[in-house]
């Protein structure tokens, strides 16, 4: 049995909140953290490298996959398709292993509805305000000024699921955001639902209790 039961870690947000960046930082923390790579049929942003942010595909490929049972959630956000293949996730959780998720709040409900529900470690990340979302998609300088648009239209359907996750967080400061997020994360792997191996722990003090009387 592995040490720990392997958590799955979804951060959802608005675009332009933070995700990436703090999925980043978070797997910069911790390189043991594996990250889900989705499937999308939207075109790659400039730096984004197939197989790394995500596998890029196209319409009848990604319908492929979920026809065939692949994809562990999969939704229609901005006019496209994303799914997570399940077949990273199953291994990872097998391993005891972490996986970070940046999937949006319909994938999340997806996943918290699924058989590895029990895994599941949700986070949500809210912006300072609406116009710092703004200036973030921008100053991020990878949209055009309609993708932009729509985006931030979208913002509140994302917000207004902000309560269905375990935690939630402002994220104003970036260095602040990290910190909160590495806390959230040890302290969930110290759940005891989160450590089969202490039952036989458990057992093992016992039996030395009871060899002492
Ligand atoms: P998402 O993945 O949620 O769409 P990104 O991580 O791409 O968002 O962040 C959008 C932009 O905002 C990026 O340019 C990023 O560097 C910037 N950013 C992220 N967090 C902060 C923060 N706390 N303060 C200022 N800028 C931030
Ligand atoms: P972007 O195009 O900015 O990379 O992502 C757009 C939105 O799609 C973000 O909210 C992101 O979290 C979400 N997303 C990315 N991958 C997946 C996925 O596999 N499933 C779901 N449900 N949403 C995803």
């Amino acid at each position: 049995m592995p040490e720990r039961r392997g958590l799955l870690i979804i951060l959802s947000s608005p675009s332009g909140a933070g995700k990436s960046t703090l999925a980043r930082a978070l797997r910069d923390w911790d390189p043991t953290i594996r990250f889900s790579v989705s499937a999308t049929t939207r075109a790659p942003r400039n730096g984004e490298t197939d197989g790394r942010e995500y596998h890029f595909v196209d319409e009848a490929a990604f319908k492929r996959a979920v026809a065939e049972g692949e994809m562990l959630e999969h939704a229609h956000v901005f006019g496209h398709f994303y799914g997570s293949p399940a077949a990273p996730v199953r291994k990872a959780i097998g391993e005891g292993c972490d996986m970070l998720f940046d999937i949006d709040w319909q994938g999340a409900q997806q996943i918290k509805e699924s058989a590895l529900r029990d895994h599941v470690l949700s986070i949500f990340l809210l912006p300072p305000s609406i116009e710092e979302l703004r200036r973030r998609l921008i100053s991020r300088g990878q949209d055009t000024d309609e993708t932009i648009a729509r985006r931030m239209q979208r913002s509140w359907d994302e917000i207004s699921h902000w309560d269905s996750y375990h935690y939630v967080l402002v994220n104003e400061d970036l260095a602040a955001t990290a910190e909160r997020l590495k806390t959230i994360v040890s302290a969930e792997r110290l759940r005891r639902s989160q450590q089969p191996n202490l039952l036989e722990h458990v057992r093992t003090l016992q039996r030395e209790f009871e060899d002492r009387s």
